[in-house]
C-alpha cells in the first residue's frame, strides 16, 4: 500500500510539473521569436556602428595624408621655381646641369605625390560612400529594435504575474520531485515536444494516440508500476492521477 501511494505521489507531482511547464511553454510561445529578434538586431547594430567608425577613421586618415601631400607638392613647386631662377645666375655648365637634375628630381616626386593623392582621394571617397549607405541601414535597424523592445516589454509585463506564479509552482514541485524522476521527465520532455507525462484517453496514449492494451490500462489503474507508452516512450498516467492533480490545483 505504501509503495502504491509513493508511485501515485510521484506521478501526481510529475503530471503537475508537466501542466506547469506547458503553461510556461505557452507564455514563451506568446513572446515568439521576439527575444531572439531583439538580440540579433542589437548585435547587427553593434557591428554596423563598429564598421562606421572604421570607415570614418579611413576617411579622416586619407584626408590628413592628402593634405600633407598637397603641402609637400606646393613646397616642391616653390623649390623648382627657385632652381629655375638660379639657373640664370650660374656660371658653369656643371652647375646648370646640377640644378636641372634637382628640377627633374622634384618633378618626379610631384608626380608620385599626385598619384598618391589620387589613390587616397579614391579611398576616402569609397569610405564616405560606404558610410552614406550604412547610415540609413543603422537608422532602420535602430527604429526596429526600439519597436521590438517595446513589444517584448509589453508581452513581458502582460504575463509577468502569470509567469511568476508558474515559476514559483515549478520550484515548489522541483523541491519535492526526486532527481532521477526529474531527469527522466526532462529527457522525455526534450525529446517529445515538451510532453513527457500524458493521460491515457479512450485507451490510447495522450501523446502519440497509439492504442494502449486493456491489460496495460488495468495495470495503470493500479498505480503500482511506472508505465510508459510502447511507441513514444512518454510516461502514462491514469484518470485517477489526473483527478488528483486537478483537485490539487
Ligand atoms: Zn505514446
Amino acid at each position: 500500500m505504501r509503495e502504491e501511494q509513493t508511485l501515485e505521489n510521484r506521478l501526481s507531482m510529475l503530471y503537475s510539473l508537466q501542466l506547469v511547464d506547458l503553461n510556461l511553454d505557452e507564455l514563451q510561445e506568446m513572446k515568439g521569436n521576439l527575444p531572439q529578434i531583439v538580440s540579433e538586431l542589437s548585435e547587427s547594430i553593434k557591428g554596423k556602428l563598429a564598421r562606421k567608425k572604421e570607415l570614418e577613421d579611413i576617411s579622416k586618415k586619407s584626408a590628413v595624408t592628402r593634405n600633407q601631400a598637397d603641402e609637400e607638392i606646393l613646397s616642391l613647386k616653390e623649390k623648382i621655381e627657385k632652381y629655375k631662377s638660379q639657373q640664370f645666375q650660374v656660371k658653369t655648365n656643371k652647375q646648370y646641369d646640377a640644378l636641372a637634375r634637382e628640377i627633374d628630381f622634384s618633378q618626379e616626386k610631384i608626380a608620385r605625390l599626385q598619384k598618391e593623392m589620387e589613390t587616397l582621394e579614391g579611398k576616402g571617397a569609397i569610405a564616405r560612400e560606404d558610410i552614406e549607405k550604412l547610415l540609413p541601414e543603422i537608422e532602420t535597424e535602430q527604429t526596429e529594435l526600439a519597436e521590438r523592445k517595446k513589444e517584448l516589454a509589453a508581452v513581458n509585463k502582460e504575463h509577468e504575474d502569470e509567469e511568476m506564479k508558474y515559476q514559483h509552482q515549478r520550484e515548489k514541485l522541483l523541491s519535492r520531485i526526486s532527481k532521477s524522476d526529474y531527469q527522466m521527465y526532462s529527457k522525455i520532455r526534450n525529446a517529445k515536444e515538451g510532453k513527457a507525462v500524458v493521460p491515457v484517453q479512450r485507451n490510447s496514449c495522450g501523446g502519440c494516440y497509439n492504442r494502449v492494451t486493456p491489460q496495460r490500462v488495468l495495470e495503470l489503474r493500479k498505480n503500482s508500476t511506472l508505465i510508459t507508452c510502447e511507441r513514444c516512450g512518454r510516461i502514462l498516467i491514469s484518470d485517477s492521477i489526473v483527478e488528483i492533480v486537478k483537485n490539487s490545483l
